[in-house]
């Protein structure tokens, strides 16, 4: 069991990530397994606790419990408190648990790539929910003057700008600004990057309904959304000629973090990986 790792969600059925993780352990000769455990809500406690005693490396998390698992935790940082997020559990000695969230490191990896030699002044960013919170911390840091959030509820975009503010202690030099999803289009002519972190156009959702010919040529797109590799969105992106990238490097580059705060190596992302999640996504 000293090797073996995993990821708690509910449902948990269509994760990539035991392909990811299983990828690299078989490549690096690691003798363990990474294995999808569906988890319902009222069961995370205790099949947490279940798998530690058993010896588990650690853990990923998934869909209901980025949130919840952050009272289950001995150690959090700085990314995890201001994001309310957890995605990675390390398992360390004397049953202690640290939480981590290397969603941001994803997100990070995954923008720097899409605007190489790009103007990165203002961002506008749909929904307000844990991704969104990741992102926005990473455009920060990144120093985008204005980020535009744009969500369902604005009092939750809200709530992130609140949150931000009073966890960077003085406002962040990047300007945040909340508005109602249904505005988006109005805002969109002054933006280099338009980030949809929503789960609208993923698969078993409702598609996207923006039109985004108000964006500039030379601005970029990213969606969070894996599957589909093509979302909507990414379709008026690519037939107007607009950089863009759907979020699989982003759930790579992720994956890769975790596996490095486990195992204490880097594993190697190469085409061989991509390809082989690509088919299974078609
Ligand atoms: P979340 O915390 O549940 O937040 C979802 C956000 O989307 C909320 O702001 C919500 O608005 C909005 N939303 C949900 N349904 C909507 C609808 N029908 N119409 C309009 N807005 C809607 O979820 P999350 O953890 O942030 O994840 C969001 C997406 O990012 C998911 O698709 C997830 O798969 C993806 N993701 C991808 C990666 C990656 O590695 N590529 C990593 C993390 C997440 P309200 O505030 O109004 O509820």
């Amino acid at each position: 069991m000293k090797n073996n790792i995993g990821i708690l969600g509910y449902p948990i059925k269509h994760s990539l990530s035991p392909k990811i993780h299983n990828f690299w352990l078989k490549s690096m000769s690691i003798n363990g397994k990474y294995r999808a455990i569906s988890t319902p809500k009222k069961n995370l406690k205790n099949k947490i606790n279940f798998l530690n005693n058993k010896g588990y490396k650690g853990l990923n998390l998934t869909i209901p419990h980025k949130e919840n698992v952050l009272k289950f935790l001995d150690k959090t940082d700085n990314n995890v408190k201001i994001t309310g997020a957890a995605n990675t559990l390390i398992f360390v000695k004397k049953n202690k648990i640290k939480g981590k969230n290397t969603d941001i490191y994803g997100f990070e990896k995954a923008i720097n790539k899409l605007m190489k030699n790009k103007k990165k002044e203002n961002a506008m960013v749909l929904g307000g929910g844990g991704a969104a919170r990741a992102v926005i911390l990473v455009l920060i840091g990144m120093k985008y003057k204005k980020i535009l959030i744009v969500n369902r509820t604005k009092k939750n975009a809200t709530k992130i700008k609140k949150d931000f503010i009073k966890n960077f202690s003085l406002k962040p030099r990047t300007k945040i600004i909340c508005e109602d999803l249904v505005n988006s289009e109005k805002f969109m002519g002054n933006v280099d990057v338009l980030i949809n972190t929503t789960p609208l156009g993923m698969k078993g959702f409702p598609d996207l309904k923006l039109n985004i010919k108000n964006l500039k040529k030379n601005s970029a797109v990213f969606d969070l959304i894996y599957n589909p590799l093509e979302t909507k969105l990414i379709k008026q992106a690519k037939k107007r000629g607009i950089k863009n990238t759907n979020g699989l490097d982003m759930l790579i580059y992720q994956a890769q973090k975790s596996f490095y705060h486990w195992f204490k190596k880097m594993p190697k992302i190469n085409n061989k990986l991509k390809k082989l999640l690509e088919k299974e996504i078609n």
